[in-house]
Parts: C-alpha cells; sequence; structure tokens
C-alpha cells in the first residue's frame, strides 16, 4: 500500500500540486506517485507543448541544461549500466571543470545522456531527473523533494571521497556550487545521507528522514 497521496491547493493566490505521507514510505513510494505526474498531460507543465503533455517525447527537454549530481543509488546503477567502475564512470561522463573543484556534476548542456530529446538512461537516471517537474508545486512539497534529491547527491559526494575517488569541494566554485557546498555541510552526518549510504535501492531511504510524519 502507498502512503502517499498527490492533491491540489492554492498557495499565494496560485494552485499548486502537493503531495501528502500518510504513514510510513519510501523515495520508491514517492517515485511511483511521482511519475503518474511526469505521465500525465492534464497537468499544466510551463515547459511542455502546449503547457499540457507528457514529459516522455517533451521537446523543450530539462535536460539541455540540467545541473545533475547523482544521488548514490542512481550513481551506482548508471555505472552498473554502463559497465564502467566508479573510476571510469566519472572520468567518462563527469564534468571535467567540477570534478577539478571536487564536484560529480554530469556533463552539462545537454546532458551527456540525452539522445535526441530522449533519455538514454532512462530507468536509472537520478532523483532530480526523477523529481523535477515545471509544474507549481506547494512550498512544503519542494521542499521535501529538493532535499530528498540533494541528500542523495551529498551521499554521492561523500562515498566518492571515502573511496578516494574524488577530493573535498574547494577551488573556482560558481554560485550554484557554493549552495551544493552549503548543502553538502548540513546534510553531510544526516540520517538521510546514512540512509542512502546504506541503500541498494530506492525502497531502502524511508521518507521519514526526510519529513515529520
Ligand atoms: S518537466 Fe521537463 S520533461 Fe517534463 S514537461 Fe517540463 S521541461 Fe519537459
Ligand atoms: S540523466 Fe537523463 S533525465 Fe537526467 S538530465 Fe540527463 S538525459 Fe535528462
Amino acid at each position: 500500500m502507498n502512503n502517499i497521496e498527490v492533491y491540489n491547493a492554492m498557495e499565494n493566490g496560485k494552485l499548486g500540486i502537493g503531495i501528502s505521507v500518510n504513514g510510513p514510505a519510501t523515495v520508491k513510494d514517492l517515485l511511483d506517485v511521482w511519475q503518474t505526474l511526469c505521465d500525465d498531460e492534464s497537468i499544466f507543465k510551463q515547459y511542455a507543448e502546449g503547457n499540457y503533455a507528457l514529459c516522455k517525447g517533451c521537446k523543450l527537454n530539462c535536460c539541455s541544461t540540467a545541473y545533475v549530481i547523482p544521488d548514490l543509488v542512481s550513481f551506482k546503477k548508471m555505472a552498473f549500466h554502463l559497465g564502467l567502475d566508479y573510476a571510469a564512470f566519472i572520468a567518462g561522463y563527469f564534468q571535467q571543470e567540477k570534478r577539478d573543484a571536487g564536484i560529480l556534476r554530469l556533463k552539462p548542456n545537454p546532458c551527456v545522456f540525452l539522445r535526441d530529446n530522449i533519455c538514454s538512461i532512462y530507468k536509472v537516471r537520478s532523483l532530480i531527473c526523477r523529481l523535477y517537474i515545471c509544474t507549481p508545486l506547494l512550498g512544503d512539497t519542494e521542499e521535501l523533494i529538493y532535499k530528498i534529491a540533494w541528500t542523495g547527491a551529498a551521499a554521492t559526494q561523500i562515498f566518492a571521497l571515502q573511496n578516494g575517488l574524488t577530493t573535498g569541494v574547494g577551488g573556482a566554485l560558481s554560485s550554484f556550487d557554493r549552495l551544493f557546498a552549503h548543502l553538502l555541510d548540513e546534510y553531510k552526518n544526516s540520517e538521510g545521507v546514512k540512509s542512502f549510504l546504506q541503500a541498494r535501492d530506492y525502497q531502502d531511504v524511508p521518507l521519514q528522514h526526510f519529513i515529520t510524519l
């Protein structure tokens, strides 16, 4: 049973989508519910064709400009999917300039995995890719999804550091890099990061680390 429900409500004069968590749930439960939003062409999407379309096949695809640091579950799945060890995966698919600053960002503009406007690793794409949607969200829901995605990304950074795959964050940082470095510092000892470090898949990461039930 999935304890997550989607609802609509007005906030600051705008209609937004929110989720309520009504009992124990995991990141997988959230992803299952969230996918229905991406697959729903009746939902307003700012960048979708005609504002109402499926995310699948979107031509103004958010993947062209996305800043993606994969969460740790997807980082491991991507490397396995490509048949690469972690060092080779990082060397081939992550932006050199950010690697020099100790940040594991996928090669961008467009994303290294975008082929003919389609994600070539859709089944193992990262949380930030799965959870981004260009529709108004209620504040608490937006905060929750970004907290989960960036906690997962922080776990990747910590895993890479622990395994000698990257250096600590420093050097030439953009304003977004600095924001991420701040989040990394904030999340590094959190239960959420510990959970991602131990998880084999998203059902191993309880939402309770990110939300007050
Ligand atoms: S969330 Fe991304 S893929 Fe979906 S409609 Fe918006 S821009 Fe397109
Ligand atoms: S990993 Fe896939 S979904 Fe994510 S930005 Fe790259 S192409 Fe888009």
